[in-house]
């Protein structure tokens, strides 16, 4: 059993935080917002008044934040120097490489040891504990990380060095977003072009358009496995997030000098979706813009 702090219970960490608590850990939480606070307290975590309280004596800091912003403010005003140098600090929020490591920098120079653990799994894997959790930091880190995230976890990868899970989530990400609108364009263009859809599936599905975008995820209703597409877009992986980490992938490719002609495309297809009400509708749901069946939300 370990005294875990966990700032930022929302939509994941509320999820999260509770299985740490199954797994026999002592969890002290803190989040801004009441309703987070009240939902944590629920599955069992202990609240605290301020991010200082939780981490006062925690052997590891759990964070689950927003945005890169988030995640410096909180570390360097909040974390460092009040938490013991001995705790592991681990960040599970989707934020920029070149924040993730200045901050783990900047943790290993005040001497703690940091890792950063974004996750791939949406809201139901993080209250199933079912995520994917990719680790950037040293061996030493990962291998102290690891079995405090395994009671979160269908898999705890080691990507390598730090920045390498924040590396690692936003290329698979980019793949993502591009796979899904690629085959957004493929059934659409199947259906003006006379193809009974299902058909199209059962064969697309086996031969070499085949992608996780198509066979577990088909943005089609009543195509393929369950997905949100049978459920009007609700649910699912919103596609405010996906371009979230469009512009992340972005982002890291100016700054790394790749080439991301096809992580483009998406990015301005996204923020098209987005920019037209999408926002809050799975990201399968960008078929509708590209099939042209999309409904402007009325204000
Ligand atoms: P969320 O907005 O629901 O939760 C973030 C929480 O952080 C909020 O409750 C907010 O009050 C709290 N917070 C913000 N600033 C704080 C501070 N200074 N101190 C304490 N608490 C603070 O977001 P989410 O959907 O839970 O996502 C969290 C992270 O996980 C993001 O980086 C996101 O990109 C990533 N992620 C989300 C999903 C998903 O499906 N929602 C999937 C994979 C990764």
């Amino acid at each position: 059993m370990a005294r875990i702090a966990f700032i930022g219970l929302g939509h994941m960490g509320g999820g999260m935080a509770p299985n740490l608590v199954k797994a026999g850990h002592e969890v002290r939480a803190f989040d801004l917002s009441e309703e987070a606070l009240a939902q944590a307290d629920e599955g069992g975590c202990i609240r605290a008044g301020s991010t200082e309280e939780a981490v006062k004596d925690a052997e590891a800091v759990i964070t689950m934040l927003p945005a890169g912003k988030h995640v410096a403010e909180v570390h360097r005003d909040h974390v460092f120097g009040k938490a013991p140098s001995s705790a592991l600090l681990i960040d599970c929020s989707t934020i920029d490489v070149a924040t993730a490591r200045s901050v783990e920098e900047d943790a290993a120079a005040q001497g703690y040891a940091m890792v950063d653990a974004p996750v791939s799994g949406g809201i139901a894997a993080a209250a199933g504990g079912t995520l994917t959790f990719m680790v950037g930091g040293s061996d030493e880190a990962f291998a102290r990380a690891q079995p405090i995230l395994d009671p979160m976890a269908k898999a705890v990868i080691h990507a390598g060095g730090p920045g390498a899970g924040q590396a690692a989530k936003i290329c698979n990400n980019m793949i993502l977003g591009a796979t899904m609108v690629a085959t957004c364009e493929g059934f659409a263009m199947a259906k003006k072009l006379g193809l009974d859809l299902q058909t199209f599936f059962d064969i697309s599905s086996k031969a070499s358009g085949q992608s996780w975008s198509m066979t577990s995820y088909c943005p089609v209703p009543g195509v393929g496995p369950e997905t949100p597409a049978d459920h009007d877009y609700e649910g699912g992986f919103a596609a405010a997030l996906m371009l979230k980490d469009l512009k992340l992938a972005m982002d890291a490719a100016q700054s790394a000098g790749a080439y991301t002609p096809m992580g483009s495309e998406a990015e301005e297809l996204f923020q098209r979706f987005v920019d037209r009400g999408g926002g809050g509708k799975d990201f399968s749901g960008i078929i509708k813009m590209i099939d042209d069946s999309w409904k402007v939300p009325e204000e």
